[in-house]
């Protein structure tokens, strides 16, 4: 499909939740697949939510993950503006373009009188309101008032919003590419306003004209969207567009990691998990978030992650990097059923892209976190321990924070494995097999390991033996990488230093 164009349309109201980058991506998915334009626009015209560094952040985020727009406010595009800010002079003529042809209304309710009606309906036990076909002859409104009222009020510059007429006892229909045929009583719908006191369309007109003058062919988006669709749907078709009206396709919901309602912001913060692709900081700590890229994930990972939460390509396969994704991607595998969040997922995609990253790519990363901790070493010796640990890693912090011992000395022993086989007495076996070890020419790992192995034998010695203290004695734990890599990494100087103060630090806590 030549001609596809999808959209990603956020609103800058602040910083753009996990939900919203699997949106941005599968309607990315689907417009490389179709060769088609994938536009990144911004709905800000509800100025009382905008929220300054949302825009940046979401673009910031995108790039991060190298879902780039091929049109939208940075890049520019044939169908610009692509903020919805800087396209507000286009919208009025629609909203009256419906006045016109009787599918749209004036409406000179003033919020007080709405929030009287509200609180009067309240009373009576009616705790959702709706301005609908039930009510809104008794409203003030170019159908209640008469023709000449409206225009000398019109004339005398009284604020008036523009609502839409919504028919009767009509089935309002629509195909879905995820859901199939989805159905809409008219009854069930309000008259929702499509033009606002402060002259700026609602989200409703500006979402369906901007989708309209784009050339927009598929709308994808989350599945909270879904019953203004009905809304999008009789505006295509009061406005003589139903020709041009786009594929809709609406996402499931993402769940909380325990399966049980929709993933929001404060799970994050109270699951110590990310929800956000990126750090968000405010004023306030209750709305300042650590994001996917602060706890060290890879963007492939997170990607892959991410495209799975209710996609599956229905084989095996589990890995899949962008280009990949683009090639196996499609709508109709969407499920209709919730995503669950499940986080040990997420983890185990970023250790396997770490694993499968190269020392010279995960140097790169790697470095400036090092750099900000004040730890300064060669990239030559980075890249070493990068290959060290690289399987013992989930997220790139862990390179610096589990593996710190390849940086500064033990900071303290795993006593259990101590308490249990070491032996006052083998302090002076230990330091006769430094003094092999120091007298080294090479310090290799294949030499340390000869030695080790023929001092073993001469001594009537097993592994269990040596290995775990040596291993304890370098790093502090029984975890760490391979002993005779990370003795060679360590150098000759550091292995004696380590395992010096390891042994008295032994008969410390056997003694203990
Ligand atoms: N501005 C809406 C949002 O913030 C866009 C919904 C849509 O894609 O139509 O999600």
């Amino acid at each position: 499909m030549e001609n596809c164009r999808v959209r990603f349309a956020p609103s800058p109201t602040g910083a753009l939740h996990i939900g919203g980058v699997r949106t941005a991506l599968y309607n990315y998915l689907l417009a490389k697949k179709l060769g088609g334009t994938f536009i990144l626009r911004i709905e800000d015209t509800d100025q009382t939510r905008y929220v300054p560094g949302a825009e940046d952040y979401i673009m910031e985020a995108l790039a991060w993950l190298g879902i780039t727009p091929d049109e939208g406010p940075s890049v520019g595009g044939d169908y610009g503006p692509y903020r919805q800010s800087e396209r507000k002079s286009m919208y009025k003529e629609y909203a009256l373009k419906l006045v016109e042809n009787g599918h749209a209304y004036y409406a000179f309710d003033t919020p007080e009188e709405l929030d009287a009606r509200r609180n009067e309906e309240k009373a009576k036990g009616n705790h959702s309101f709706k301005y609908d076909h039930s009510v809104r002859d008794q409203m003030r409104n170019s159908l209640t008032i008469s023709e000449d009222e409206v225009k000398s009020m019109l004339d005398a510059g009284t604020p008036y919003t523009i609502r839409l007429m919504v028919p009767t006892d009509e089935r309002v229909a629509f195909n879905d590419n995820i859901r199939s045929d989805v159905q809409f009583s008219s009854n069930e719908l309000d008259d929702k306003v499509m033009l606002k006191a402060d002259g700026m369309p609602t989200y409703h007109l500006a979402n369906v004209v901007d989708d309209y003058l784009m050339k927009i062919t598929h709308v994808i988006r989350g599945e909270e969207w879904l019953p203004s669709t009905a809304h999008h749907v009789l505006l295509y078709k009061y406005l003589g567009w139903e020709e041009s009206m786009p594929e809709f396709a609406h996402l499931p919901l993402i769940l909380k990691p325990t399966g049980n309602g929709k993933l929001s912001k404060r799970d994050g913060a109270k699951l110590g998990i990310p929800v956000f692709p990126l750090s968000w900081n405010s004023d306030n700590p209750e709305d300042s978030f650590k994001g996917f890229r602060d706890f060290g994930f890879l963007p492939e990972a997170v990607l892959n992650f991410l495209a799975f939460l209710g996609w599956n390509p229905g084989t095996e396969e589990e890995f899949f990097r962008l280009e990949e994704l683009v090639g196996a991607f499609d709508l109709n595998k969407v499920s209709k059923g919730g995503a669950r969040f499940d986080f040990d997922k997420a983890k185990w995609f970023n250790q396997q892209y770490i694993i499968n990253s190269s020392n010279a790519d995960l140097l790169e990363l790697v470095k400036p976190l090092a750099v900000a901790k004040g730890i300064e070493f060669s990239d030559a010796y980075l890249s070493q321990c990068i290959d060290l640990m690289k399987e013992r890693v989930q997220f790139l912090p862990d390179f610096l924070e589990v593996g710190y011992y390849l940086f500064e000395k033990v900071r303290n022993y795993e006593e259990k494995p101590i308490r249990k086989k070491w032996k006052p007495e083998q302090k002076a076996i230990f330091e006769k097999l430094l003094a092999d070890m120091v007298a080294l020419e090479n310090f290799d790992a294949a030499s340390i390991e000869n030695t080790i192995k023929a001092f073993m034998e001469e001594h009537g010695l097993g592994f269990g033996n040596v290995l775990p203290f040596l291993r304890i004695g370098m790093a502090g734990t029984m975890k760490g990488p391979g002993v005779f890599e990370m003795m060679e990494l360590l150098g000759k100087n550091e292995v004696n230093e380590r395992m010096t103060a390891a042994y008295t630090a032994f008969d410390g806590i056997k003694g203990a």
